[in-house]
């Protein structure tokens, strides 16, 4: 067996390697230096510069089989990319192999079964766009490009989460080539074990060629409320958000995000460059019921403005593309689960949004119930499902001069914070630059974490997926 150590991508063989790997292939290998190798190999946050050994631009689940025996057959660790929006840049290496699914976006709704199956490779646009051709959707992220592949492996926080829960509660089947390049179906029939840990577990187990999904009748309108409030309002509309969704936390998803008036005209002159947030909330049934029971959320007191409205639900997805392009930003995202919201941490949040050092950066408080927290700890890789709360901080901002001012004051907010999270655990795609991954990874489980380490020995026992939230195999 050859070790997995990535040293083979130093021999003078590896080009050799590599061009016998093409004759394979109906999709790109691209070596350093190759034309496209560099755009190839960026990613959503424009801090990440790293540099794989090859990269397989891989076109249908064949090229998949052939990447993973070649990294095998190389002893190379491999890096998966879906829609490349890992904060943390896990879907790019160093030295190892990067299997970027991009090419691979192809989507097939059967609207009688009620099903969807996308590649491993698209993202929540694709997805969103088919679905709502048949008035179906299922929980999905905030942004549109975004990929379906990491959102979903590490849970998946949508507007729909409390109607219909998160993505992986909603996830039916996938197919997934596994460390040995062999391909199989996972469900809870055919290889439960694997299905239960990619429902959470990340992409530890293999590249997942296909995801099938649960779909729900959706919109095409759905309800949608944006009052902004000016950070000097202080606390009482949040308090009241907080209050008034206590019984609905079911049927709206919502988030009450601080962020930095833009000079745009699209808000009042006399606000620009304000700290300000916005409760935004969604209801997905009937909309015009929906938007008078989100009426007294844009009722608290004065408005620098309010994006209220009737709103197509392809739209709704795209709302907040704008905000985050790909490639231009330098970004670091953290986040804590809450174990509640108290006055008094409401105040603190308060306080610590006032010092945000980048107009760019967006920090939320997430509501939970609902759907999501029907679901017990043991059912899915994910675990407890308790927390009410999350609380993240997007931290984003764009020059490399101000690295070091809004990445030590996302941590040091972070940590202020940590005391009110729930037993530590975060959410582990809002896992900064996957520094203090063994704890984090090990809090955010829980209970869980043996068994994912086992199942990790089983399918994976060399770590060849490594680049992620990692369990190492154990047992
Ligand atoms: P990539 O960087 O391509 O992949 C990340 C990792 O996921 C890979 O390293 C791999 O380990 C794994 N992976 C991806 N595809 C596959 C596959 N097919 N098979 C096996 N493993 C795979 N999260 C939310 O929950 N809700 C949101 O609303 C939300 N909004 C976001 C908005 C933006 C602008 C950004 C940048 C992130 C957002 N996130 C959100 C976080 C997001 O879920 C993670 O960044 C996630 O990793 C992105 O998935 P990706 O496929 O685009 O990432």
């Amino acid at each position: 067996m050859t070790a997995i150590t990535g040293q083979a991508a130093a021999s003078s063989s590896f080009p050799d390697a590599v061009e016998s790997l093409r004759a394979q292939i109906k999709g790109e290998a691209l070596l350093p230096g190759d034309p496209g190798y560099d755009e190839a190999r960026a990613v959503w946050n424009a801090m990440i510069d790293r540099r794989p050994a090859a990269i397989l631009r891989c076109d249908g689940v064949a090229d998949v089989i052939a990447a993973v025996k070649f990294a095998k057959s190389e002893g190379l660790p491999v890096s998966i990319r879906g829609g490349g929006h890992n904060v943390a840049g896990h879907a790019v290496c160093d030295d190892g192999l990067m299997i970027d699914l991009s090419m691979m976006r192809a989507v097939h709704v059967d609207p009688v079964s009620r099903r969807a199956r996308i590649e491993g490779g698209g993202t929540w646009g694709d997805l969103d766009r088919e679905t709502q051709a048949f008035g179906l959707a299922t929980p999905g992220g905030l942004i549109s490009d975004t990929g379906v592949g990491g959102l979903t492996l590490n849970g998946g926080i949508g507007w729909l989460r409390s109607r219909y829960g998160l993505c992986i509660d909603n996830l039916t089947s996938v197919d997934l080539v596994t460390a040995e390049g062999e391909l199989i179906t996972a469900n809870s029939e055919q290889n439960p074990d694997v299905f239960w840990a990619l429902r959470g577990g990340g992409g530890n187990f293999g590249v997942v060629t296909s995801f099938e999904f649960k779909l729900y009748p959706v919109g095409p309108i759905v309800a949608f409320a944006a009052p902004i409030y000016p950070l000097s309002a202080g606390s009482g509309p949040i308090k009241f958000w907080r209050d008034y969704l206590a019984d609905k936390n079911g049927d709206i998803g919502s988030l009450v995000e601080f962020s930095t008036v833009p000079e745009s005209e699209d808000f009042p002159k006399e606000y620009w460059g304000q700290k300000v947030y916005t409760v935004a909330a969604v209801y997905a049934g009937d909309a015009e019921e929906g938007m008078k029971l989100l009426q007294p959320l844009r009722e608290q007191g004065e408005l620098v403005t309010d994006f209220s409205g009737e709103i197509p639900y392809c739209d709704l997805q795209k709302l907040f593309d704008e905000l985050m392009p790909a490639g231009q930003y330098r970004c670091y995202w953290k986040c804590h689960y809450l174990s509640g919201l108290s006055d008094e941490l409401i105040e603190e949040i308060l306080e610590g949004v006032a010092t945000t050092p980048s107009p760019n950066t967006l920090s939320s408080i997430w509501n939970f119930g609902g759907a999501t927290a029907a679901v017990p700890a043991a059912d899915t890789a994910l675990g407890d499902r308790s927390m009410p709360y999350m609380f993240s901080i997007d931290s984003v901002w764009p020059d490399a001069a101000d690295d070091e001012k809004n990445m030590s004051w996302t941590r040091a907010f972070w940590e202020r914070m940590k005391q009110h999270s729930q037993k530590g655990r975060i959410y582990l795609n809002f896992p900064g630059h996957g520094e203090d991954q063994r704890t984090l990874v090990r809090q955010a489980f829980g209970d869980n974490y043996k068994k994912l380490a086992a199942i990790k020995a089983k399918y994976d026992p060399q770590n060849m997926f490594r680049f992620n939230q990692n369990i190492p195999p154990e047992g």
